[in-house]
């Protein structure tokens, strides 16, 4: 490949690359940024400018950029199988050292990987095998799956039915049926006077209320991100899981965790469903468990689930060319490995959360941040006109961007949704980077104040 310059690159990408989740008229008119190059906790774009990324990519660079260990594991794999399928009574050995290696990691007896290339393409697949595992026991009416308002859980056609995000399911037709929803754990907005621990359980019985409304008989699973992340890094309350997971368990409902985010350490935990204190019936992941440097997803299921898929489920209509993929696999090994040798799950948990939550409160002591939410290393602020009641800004998603702009104008990366700046950096960032992120974010802060003139 020849290198072209800048300008050159931003017309070609104007003219040839429609970009997701962009208004790709407004972007083609304001350039696209390049990025060139990663390490550590930085990244650093054609123009040369350095900027360090609080947002790890896309949630998911857990260990950093440019580790030679996950290219070397790839190239060794490419060169000695480029690939095979798992279609044909084969597999490969990374794919089977995976498979064992996510039954030891998850918790519970969740022993079970079916693998895919993403986190959208895992939610297809426990729509369809959820409702397989039903229907072969005799109970194909206990097909429903009940999501949340604002949930995101992928892109494609069941993962956005799954997710609850209005301005998707316009788009193409959504949701498809035997999809329902119930609103989100969010006490900023929605908890009045009640005080957290109340509100949990009252946004958690909701979920009763929509079974019994639609008849367990007929609900098959309910799906939820352990922490909601990209509506705006929603911290459910304490009491919230436990008692979603005492309803699923009242109603025969499995519990489904999509741990695409929270998964390989971004709470502390390595899952999120540990870090809220429950145990899911199957769970997603994906993003964290390669760090982004390859795609991967799986969905993992429990030893109830795929015995009954494996024992009564015949042959399973499902696959993708690339599941199990050889060269991801390898990756996502070795990516594992790294995150166990140098404990950086542990040292998070123990060490570099508590710094960073010290130091978010901080930013939260602005007088435009109206909450400072943040559970391990994932976290937002939510930006508000009137630091003394949890309210929006009138015209709802008009500040975060300015935000955004200003923090990057800084040389700091955070991604806004609505008005709430959101944080989930690389595991690996330290005590300086955190203060560097500190001292960033608040003259982003700042300056956005002077920008709306408060
Ligand atoms: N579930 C959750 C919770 C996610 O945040 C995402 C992606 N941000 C997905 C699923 C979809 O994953 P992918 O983009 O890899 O398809």
């Amino acid at each position: 490949m020849d290198h072209l310059d800048t300008r050159t690159l931003q017309q070609l990408d104007a003219a040839h690359h429609l970009h997701p989740f962009n208004d790709n008229a407004a972007l083609a008119k304001r350039g696209t940024r390049i990025l060139t190059r990663g390490e550590g906790c930085y990244v650093w774009d054609a123009e040369g400018n350095q900027l360090l990324d609080a947002f790890a990519g896309l949630w998911c660079v857990n260990i950093g950029y440019g580790r030679k260990e996950l290219g070397e594991a790839a190239s060794k794999q490419m060169t000695q199988l480029a690939y095979y399928n798992s279609f044909f009574q084969c597999t490969t050995e990374p794919t089977i050292q995976l498979a064992a290696k996510l039954a030891e990691l998850t918790p519970g007896d969740l022993n079970h990987a079916f693998f895919t290339n993403s986190g959208s393409e895992a939610n297809d697949t426990i729509l369809r095998l959820v409702r397989h595992f039903w229907a072969v026991q005799d109970q194909p009416q206990k097909n429903i799956f009940i999501g949340r308002h604002d949930g995101y859980h992928g892109t494609t056609m069941a993962g956005a039915s799954l997710g609850g995000m209005k301005g998707m399911h316009k788009q193409g037709g959504l949701p498809i049926p035997d999809i329902h929803h119930i609103d989100p754990p969010f006490w900023f907005i929605d908890g009045g006077e009640l005080s957290e621990d109340e509100y949990g359980l009252l946004a958690a019985r909701r979920l009763e209320d929509k079974i019994l409304e639609l008849g367990p008989e007929r609900v098959a699973a309910f799906i939820g991100e352990p922490i909601m992340g990209a509506i705006g890094v929603y911290i459910p309350p304490r009491t919230y899981w436990p008692e979603i997971e005492r309803i699923c368990r009242k109603y025969d409902v499995l519990l489904v965790a999509d741990e695409v985010i929270c998964g390989f350490g971004r709470t502390g935990e390595w899952f999120g469903s540990q870090y809220f204190g429950f145990q899911p019936d199957v769970m997603t992941i994906a993003k964290g468990i390669t760090s982004g440097y390859i795609p991967l997803g799986a969905a993992m299921f429990n030893d109830r689930v795929a015995g009954v898929l494996k024992e009564q489920g015949g042959e399973l209509a499902h696959g993708c060319t690339y599941s199990g993929h050889p060269v991801c696999a390898a990756v996502a090994l070795e990516n594992i490995r790294i995150l166990q040798d140098e404990r950086i799950i542990e040292t998070c948990k123990a060490q570099t959360a508590p710094y960073l939550a010290q130091r978010w409160a901080e930013l939260g002591e602005h007088r435009l941040v109206g909450q400072a939410r943040i559970a391990g290393m994932v976290g937002a602020l939510e930006l508000v006109p009137d630091k003394r009641k949890r309210a929006f800004f009138p015209e709802r998603g008009s500040v975060g961007g300015v935000c955004r702009d200003n923090a990057l104008k800084q040389g700091l990366i955070l991604r806004a949704t609505w008005d709430a700046m959101l944080l989930s950096p690389p595991l690996i960032i330290t005590r300086a980077q955190i203060d560097e992120l500190f001292e960033k974010a608040w003259k982003a802060l700042e300056a956005t104040a002077a920008d709306l003139g408060i």
